[in-house]
């Protein structure tokens, strides 16, 4: 069972979720993830970037906050005094060890990769050992471990860091394996592992996620449940369509697509290792424990159950390059994806014209900047394309759904939806495994378009 940030936020829902924690263990064996409290990592993100720029009376201020929100969640987590002092004296070790670690920043005024993960682990230190301390407190068996101990192992790529798959499995099942064999709970922080020179790395935003379909696979858990803030992933954003209901169940590759367009935050990485072992996944609400959730499991294919979900990605812009030159000369498109890989811009989009003329893709607008400046470097300078454009008045609709494959009809439907609300379409792709039909229309347009496909397929609940 892994705990997000927000179901994680102050005392009183840690002690909560220690009791859904007592509840599920009477008939179970468990392993719990913990992320860290909500906001937490974005407070260490903005505490590193201010360090590096040497302000330390802000530094000090905000570690001084940082310290009384953990201080007053163990108040509330947390009845029994003695249990609470010995949490206290952990985590107060674990603040000072952030505070080293950050005054450190201030005073060479610089975060490598290496030190923020190092500053960004503190986040889930602190949450998890107040859920250990509430746990104790339930009388429950809690052994307490971070990431590291635990066992991943990754590669050093700092800030996205990819887990040795082999080793981790070994080192977890035997670790976790013997605690769980002992009777014990294991509690382990999520986001967090270490390189092979036992370094602290991060998995990435979201990646408590990760974290718990590692250790799901590794002990070949029966379920691996994702605890959250909302009753499961839905057909569509509620904030924007009103009668979107919640997806009883769906497959891990739409799953995947879900995640990688935003859905709730999931880490698109997650569910790799619950494929090849075929685990379920479930996504289940702290705060609306009664209702069942999604369950996300191996793909089965219901006929007419076509489209599962439209999803619409926001803060994006698209950039065309054209040029004459494009035509027919191989290796262009991967001349144009090398340049912006080499700046770490994720491409979420890409779309070719048959006539070769220009080629489109979609990134993050907090990059567009860094992809324009990147194209401009190493293309427009050697001749290989001739113009390039942009356009930050864009947003993705993503259509997404397993049965879409080989059923036809199903883009005319999309488009013709669209079509019928007067807006216009200025990019379209579809893979080839069929799973996903993105489009992209002006920012003031995309709440029409999600709205018109989630109602051409009745998503939504009827009423
Ligand atoms: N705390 C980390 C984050 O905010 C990891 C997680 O919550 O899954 O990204
Ligand atoms: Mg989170």
């Amino acid at each position: 069972m892994k705990f997000g940030g927000t179901s994680l936020g102050d005392g009183k829902r840690i002690r909560h979720v220690a009791s859904l924690i007592r509840r599920y263990s009477e008939e179970n064996e468990l392993v719990v993830v913990a992320s860290a409290m909500s906001n937490v990592t974005d407070e260490l993100i903005k505490l590193t970037s201010i360090a590096e720029s040497g302000r330390e009376n802000e530094v000090d201020e905000l570690l001084e906050r940082l310290s009384s929100q953990h201080e007053d969640a163990i108040g509330d987590a947390i009845k029994d005094e003695k249990i609470s002092a010995e949490v206290w004296r952990y985590i107060q070790r674990d603040l000072d060890g952030l505070r080293r670690a950050v005054k450190g920043v201030c005073y060479i005024m610089e975060a490598t990769p290496r030190t923020r993960d190092l500053i960004l682990s503190f986040g889930e230190r602190l949450s998890t050992r107040i859920l250990w301390g509430a746990m104790l407190d339930f009388g429950m068996p809690a052994v307490y471990l971070t990431g590291k101990d635990a066992g991943i192992v990754t590669d050093s790529n700092f800030g996205e860091a990819v887990p040795l798959i082999e080793t981790t499995y070994l080192n977890l099942s035997s670790k976790l394996g013997n605690l769980i064999s002992e009777g014990k709970i294991p509690v382990v922080t999520g986001f967090i592992a270490a390189d092979t020179h036992g370094v602290i790395t991060t998995l990435g935003r979201g990646g408590s996620d990760y974290t718990a379909t590692l250790i799901g696979s590794a002990i070949n858990a029966d379920e691996i449940w994702l605890w959250s803030d909302v009753d499961g992933l839905m057909t569509a954003n509620p904030k924007i369509v009103p009668n979107a209901k919640v997806l009883p169940e769906i497959s891990y590759a739409e799953a995947i697509e879900m995640a990688m367009f935003g859905a709730k935050g999931l880490h698109p990485r997650a569910f790799e290792p619950t494929i090849e072992k075929g685990i379920p996944v479930r996504i289940r609400n702290t705060f609306n424990p009664e209702k069942p959730g999604t369950l996300i499991k191996k793909s089965r294919v219901v006929s007419g159950d076509v489209v599962k979900a439209v999803l619409l990605v926001e803060n994006v812009g698209m950039v065309s390059v054209r040029g004459t030159s494009i035509v027919g000369r191989p290796g262009t498109a991967a001349k144009i994806l090398d340049a912006i890989a080499r700046r770490s811009i994720n491409i979420m989009m890409i779309s070719q014209s048959v006539s070769e003329s220009s080629i489109s893709f979609i990134v993050k607008r907090d990059v567009l900047e860094k992809a324009i400046a990147a194209i401009e470097t190493s293309l427009l300078s050697s001749g290989i394309a001739k113009d390039v454009e942009v356009d930050d008045d864009v947003a993705v609709v993503a259509v997404v759904g397993e049965g879409m494959k080989g059923t036809p009809g199903i883009a005319a439907r999309v488009f013709k939806a669209v079509a019928s609300k007067g807006i216009n379409i200025k990019m379209i792709s579809q893979g080839a495994s069929e799973l996903n039909i993105s489009f992209v229309v002006r920012v003031a347009e995309a709440v029409d378009a999600v709205r018109a496909v989630h109602d051409e397929f009745k998503l939504g609940i009827e009423n």
